[in-house]
């Protein structure tokens, strides 16, 4: 019997989640075809309202690539065949890496603060695919971010794990919200996210990639104060010398 159940869980499952990708989709392609035949109406005449409507159905485009792409990313990832380039990685020279490259990209108003140790930190990580991970943590604490905040970076060790955060200083996540961030297609605010062009996807990615990291992530938040995304990786099971 619960062989069965299981079955109508997945089921279940399944079925809410093509509705949500078919309901994702419709909505930016809703949006365009209506842009579209305004513009055939004769919009386009117009010098002022044509770049408008343009670049609306550009927007829309481009989020829906996004989203297509992140739903590919899934999908390959549910494959049982699905496998992972892991390599020995020292984390905090990767973590520098990847903060680089939003170092150079970021709004002058944005501070990143790295509170990262100088000890070496060796995992056994895709680096792809830990790349994808904190950019999509990373662009959120950026989107989110207030004119003037602050978005720290810290790494401690735990035992035999490393705990990373990303502790950003915008609006928050109200407390009953915080675990279903990393559901697929869920937005704690529809119509903000809709304006940054958000797709729903990119902290169910995240989960799935640390979880096949064998790690832990969850978040942490105050709301109008902030919010902290935490992951836990396992240490590489060898002699090495602390911190000090
Ligand atoms: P999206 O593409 O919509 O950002 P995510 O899966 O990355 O999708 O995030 C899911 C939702 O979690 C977001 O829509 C947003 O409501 C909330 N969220 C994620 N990160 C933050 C953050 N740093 N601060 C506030 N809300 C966040």
């Amino acid at each position: 019997i619960s062989d069965v159940t299981e079955q109508e869980k997945v089921e279940q499952e399944r079925r809410e989640f093509v509705s949500n990708v078919s309901h994702e989709l419709r909505t930016p392609l809703t949006t365009m075809r209506s842009y579209i035949e305004a513009l055939t109406e004769g919009a386009w005449e117009d010098k002022e309202i044509a770049p408008k409507f343009l670049s609306v159905t550009q927007n829309e485009t481009e989020r829906m690539i996004r989203m297509v792409n992140d739903l590919l990313q899934l999908s390959r990832m549910d494959d049982k065949d699905y496998s992972l380039q892991k390599e020995k990685t020292e984390f905090i020279t990767f973590f520098h890496h990847v903060i680089d490259r939003f170092d150079m990209n970021v709004s002058e108003n944005i501070t990143l603060q790295r509170e990262l140790p100088n000890g070496q930190f060796y995992v056994w990580m895709d680096k792809d695919k830990m790349t994808q991970v904190l950019d999509n943590i990373i662009s959120n604490a950026i989107k989110y971010s207030p004119e003037g905040g602050t978005i720290r970076f810290n790494v401690v060790k735990q035992n035999n794990q490393m705990l990373a955060s990303i502790e950003d200083q915008g609006m928050g996540i109200a407390y009953e919200k915080l675990n279903k961030i990393f559901e697929r297609f869920y937005r704690a605010d529809k119509a903000r996210t809709r304006k940054f062009g958000g797709t729903g996807l990119g902290l169910a990615i995240a989960k799935e990639m640390v979880e096949a990291h064998h790690g832990k992530i969850w978040a942490k938040s105050k709301e109008g104060k902030g919010t902290t995304i935490l992951f836990t990786l396992p240490l590489m099971n060898k002699k090495r010398r602390g911190k000090k």
